[in-house]
């Protein structure tokens, strides 16, 4: 393998770091000033193992910051009804700061319908139609974490938004619409594409911003970037794999995240940052 040009690379992983530094002290001003701990409250349904594995890494990142972490684990066959019994009960736990449904959840499950019940001032993970609302007309909300966190990793970089030109590649409700309307909000220009999109390599070559959230591995070819694109892979397949074929797009690309060390840690970063917020507002504490 060529040796990569590391100039090129947005550090996630860095950044990210900084972050948590940020929000550990964020978390002692609350602790001395209530003498409570931020809590963030995670509800896994099933056993899917890569679910596990996040909830568990989440865990890990909350103790970390000192955030307090209640997991909330419920078997396979867990109903809509079941689901919204459990959520309902953190809604109304004034101890629970911010509430995080690990997503996919199992088929039979209407999760839209588990999501609508979390208070949109503990909707940290930024899934209610209220936030996206919120986030789709520039007003203050908890977005969703991993656009939220892309949208730090731009601004690290200094990347100009204003009159760019992105693609969006996907457009699921937590990453590729909340995504694009942070776009529009710093007044880029952007076209959404998702599975029926016509001539998609023609749009994606007129981009000076790439966001590839499609979940399909090294999807978006070297051949599709524009000399002096920015690159953000959003992907995360598995064997650590992204959406972008890095090792060719990183020769036209003037930035580009890597997989891993990219977006991913920047969307936990961004759920700890927002948890510590969430209990500020609520405590009364200002930060
Ligand atoms: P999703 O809900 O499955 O959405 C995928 C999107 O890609 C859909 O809008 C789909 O279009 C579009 N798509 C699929 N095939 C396509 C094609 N051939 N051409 C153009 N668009 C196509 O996935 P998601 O939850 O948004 O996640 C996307 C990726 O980001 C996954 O790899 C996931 O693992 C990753 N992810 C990473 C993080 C992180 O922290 N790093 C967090 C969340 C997700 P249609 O709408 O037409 O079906």
């Amino acid at each position: 393998m060529p040796a990569i040009n590391k100039a090129k690379l947005m550090d996630g992983r860095a950044l990210a770091k900084r972050i948590l530094e940020d929000v550990a002290a964020k978390v002692q001003k609350i602790r001395t000033a209530t003498g409570v701990a931020p809590c963030l409250a995670t509800v896994l349904v099933g056993d899917d193992p890569a679910s596990l594995a996040y909830t568990r890494m989440k865990r890990k990142r909350c103790e970390e910051a000192s955030v307090r972490p209640l997991s909330i684990e419920l078997p396979q066959g867990t109903t809509t009804e079941q689901l919204i019994a459990e959520i309902s009960k953190l809604a109304a736990d004034a101890s629970v700061h911010g509430i995080l449904v690990q997503h996919p959840v199992p088929k039979p499950v209407d999760k839209r319908a588990a999501f609508e019940v979390i208070p949109l001032e503990k909707d940290v993970d930024g899934v209610t139609s209220g936030t996206l609302g919120r986030v789709i007309l520039g007003m203050p909300a908890f977005c969703s974490c991993t656009p939220r966190g892309i949208m730090r990793l731009l601004d690290e970089y200094q990347v100009e938004l204003d009159g760019a030109y992105a693609a969006v590649i996907g457009r699921s409700p937590i990453l590729g619409r909340p995504m694009a309307s942070m776009l529009i909000n710093r007044h880029a220009t952007v076209t959404l594409c998702h599975s029926r999109t016509r001539s998609l390599p023609t749009v994606v070559r007129g981009a000076d911003v790439v966001i590839a959230a499609v979940g399909r591995p090294r999807f978006v070819q070297a051949g599709w970037i524009k000399t002096g694109a920015v690159v953000i892979d959003a992907g995360y397949n598995p064997g650590n794999i992204g959406d972008v074929d890095f090792e060719g797009a990183i020769e036209p690309a003037s930035l580009i995240t890597p997989v891993p060390g990219g977006v991913g840690p920047m969307t936990i970063a961004t759920l700890i940052d927002q948890t510590a917020a969430a209990a500020a507002m609520q405590l009364g504490v200002e930060l």
